[in-house]
């Protein structure tokens, strides 16, 4: 029977440790949280600038819906592009200062779009071995050639773009890296980009609001010029506090993602209302600053605490300048006690494994928050410190 199989499947997943579930909170997100009538400080949210709770934008999405109704009804191209989506097209793009954005549901949707829509057949695209999920599955959907390069090593890549004999060409890339929380040397990635003809495409889901002038990200981090090559793709509910993501970049490119991006295509769009608030959501990044300096502190109040207790434990801190900050423990088990002990005295921080980051590297991935303060960060460094 398949069903048989399927438990088989189950049961191997509790015997590795491997089974995920998940936990209802009773209260709404932010680095307090109520869990099963416990009330838990959390380290596991991407609420980098601690929006999500933000009255102003509660207000604006509030406002959104008696405005705009509950749902947009259909997909974009159907009818279900509204004023309020027109406008947050034309408000990402100007503070991106790029030509033109595209809004999506999520950002797993946008990064089905892009790749499949650029690239296929016969082409190659060359990715970091360490990019998010979304971005590996855009690449089976493309049916180009999957070409990985080792982590962050530029020069295998460009080994790679050299022995290509692919038409097309496409780099991909997070900006940030979700589990590690290192960067790509976006800079390099695009002399290399352009020295070969191809598209760079970058997944900015952790660096948008985070990084660079005002949150624009990591192109305004790097400095880098606009690019017609460079494609350039954001989520909308970690630090912009609200949910869905955007792609930014030349015309044509956003042109040709309206007509062929089949995620945008045959979706609905997301309500009104989510394009309302979030209009407020950049205005807040923008004027976030206060809140930018206030987590830097706290990352480097934390890593500050980390960096001896991870040398004394035998556990590694990740090479991270931003708000998340793995602590690689290894071993999966070890990895779900800490996370157990941390929780035991009150404090949430999950523990990452398999198959979502390499084999013996399962870690705490500590996430920080401007909603956090700074005895928040000296209360989880006591409970790692307590740790049996
Ligand atoms: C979260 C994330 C996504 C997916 O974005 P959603 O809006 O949550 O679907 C894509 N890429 C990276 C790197 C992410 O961290």
């Amino acid at each position: 029977m398949v069903f048989d199989e399927l438990e088989l499947a189950l049961a191997e997943l509790d015997r590795a440790h491997l089974r995920r579930h998940r936990r209802v909170l009773e209260s709404p997100a932010g680095p307090r949280v109520t869990v099963e009538g416990r009330r838990l400080l959390s380290f596991c949210s991407n609420d980098y600038l601690g929006l999500a709770a933000h009255p102003e934008l509660i207000a604006a999405l509030a406002e959104g819906a008696r405005g705009w109704g509950a749902g947009s009804g259909a997909s974009a191209l159907l009818g279900g592009h509204l004023v309020p989506h027109e406008a947050l097209e034309q408000r990402l793009a100007g503070f991106l200062g790029l030509p033109r954005a595209l809004t999506f549901t999520t950002g797993y949707l946008a990064n089905l779009a892009v790749t499949p829509a650029l690239v296929g057949r016969g082409d190659e695209v060359f990715a970091d071995r360490l990019n998010h999920a979304s971005l590996i599955d855009a690449v089976v959907l493309s049916r180009a050639r999957h070409r990985r390069y080792p982590h962050n090593d530029s020069a295998a890549l460009e080994r790679l773009l050299k022995s290509s004999t692919a038409r097309r060409k496409l780099i991909l890339t997070d900006s940030v890296f979700s589990m590690d929380g290192d960067m790509a040397a976006l800079d390099r990635l695009l002399v290399l980009a352009e020295e070969h003809d191809a598209w760079l495409v970058v997944d900015d889901a952790h660096g948008f609001g985070v990084l660079g002038q005002e949150g624009r990200g990591a192109l305004s981090h790097f400095g880098l010029q606009a690019s017609p090559r460079l494609v350039l793709m954001g989520t909308l509910g970690k630090a912009a506090g609200v949910g869905g993501a955007f792609v930014a970049g030349d015309e044509r490119v956003v042109e040709w993602l309206i007509s062929r991006g089949r995620s945008y295509v045959f979706s609905t769009a997301p309500p009104p209302a989510l394009a309302a608030a979030l209009l407020m959501s950049i205005d807040l990044i923008e004027a976030g600053e206060g809140r930018r300096q206030h987590l830097q502190a706290l990352i480097t109040r934390l890593r500050g605490g980390l960096a001896p207790l991870a040398f004394r434990r035998g556990w590694r801190l990740a090479d991270s300048a931003g708000p998340i900050q793995p602590l690689i423990v290894g071993d999966t088990g070890k990895a779900l006690e800490l996370s157990a002990h941390l929780e035991r005295l009150g404090l949430w921080v999950p523990a990452i494994r398999p198959p979502t980051v390499p084999e013996g590297s399962s870690r705490l991935r500590i996430s920080l928050s401007a909603a956090h303060g700074e005895s928040d960060v000296d209360t989880l460094l006591a409970a790692l410190e307590a740790a049996p």
